[in-house]
C-alpha cells in the first residue's frame, strides 16, 4: 500500500465507514445469541444431564437392583443396597449417586436392562454445597417423576438407533 493510499483512507475514514456498514448489516440479521435463562437452545434426545430413577406407569419402581450400573460406573459414583420384598421381588433399599464424582459418561444408563437409571434433560442443578450433590434414591425418584414426560419422549426418539 502506498503512502498516498494510506493517506486517502485516513482522510476519508474508509475503515471506520466500512466497520459501521458491517455493524449495520448484522443489526438487521437474526441474532445467534440466546437470552439465557429466558431462552434455551435445542437439546439432543441423547443429552446426558441430571440422573433420574424412573417408575412404571403403575408407580412401581423400575430398578430391580441388578447392580449393573454400579459395576460399570467408571467413577465408582453409584452405591446400591438391596433386599427381597415379601413378594420375592428384589428392590433397591439404597441407591446413591455421588454427583461430584460422576463424569456423565452415560454407562449406567446404557447398562440398565429396564431403563430405570437415565440421564435426563435437566442441566440446571448447580448447588451451593457439596452435600446437595450427594443424591439418594428419594431424590432420584423425585427427579424421575418430574422429568418422566420428557425422558419417555427422548427414549422413544432414540429407540431406532439403540
Ligand atoms: S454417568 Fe457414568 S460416571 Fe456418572 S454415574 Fe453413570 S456410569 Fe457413573
Ligand atoms: S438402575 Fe438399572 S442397572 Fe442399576 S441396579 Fe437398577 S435395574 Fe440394575
Amino acid at each position: 500500500m502506498t503512502v498516498l493510499d494510506r493517506s486517502a483512507r485516513t482522510l476519508f475514514l474508509t475503515e471506520l465507514l466500512s466497520g459501521l456498514a458491517l455493524t449495520l448489516r448484522y443489526f438487521f440479521k437474526p441474532k445467534v445469541t440466546l437470552n439465557y435463562p429466558f431462552e434455551k437452545g435445542p437439546l439432543s434426545p441423547r443429552f446426558k444431564g441430571e440422573h433420574v430413577l424412573r417408575r412404571y406407569p403403575n408407580g412401581e419402581e423400575r430398578c430391580i437392583a441388578c447392580k449393573l450400573c454400579e459395576a460399570i460406573c467408571p467413577a465408582l459414583a453409584i452405591t446400591i443396597e438391596s433386599e427381597p420384598r415379601a413378594d420375592g421381588s428384589r428392590r433397591a433399599t439404597r441407591y446413591d449417586i455421588d454427583m461430584t464424582k460422576c463424569i456423565y459418561c452415560g454407562f449406567c444408563q446404557e447398562s440398565c436392562p429396564v431403563d430405570a437409571i437415565v440421564e435426563g434433560p435437566n442441566f440446571e442443578f448447580s448447588t451451593e454445597t457439596r452435600e446437595e450433590l450427594l443424591y439418594d434414591k428419594e431424590k432420584l425418584l423425585a427427579n424421575g417423576d418430574r422429568w418422566e414426560t420428557e425422558i419417555a419422549a427422548n427414549l422413544a426418539a432414540d429407540m431406532p438407533y439403540r
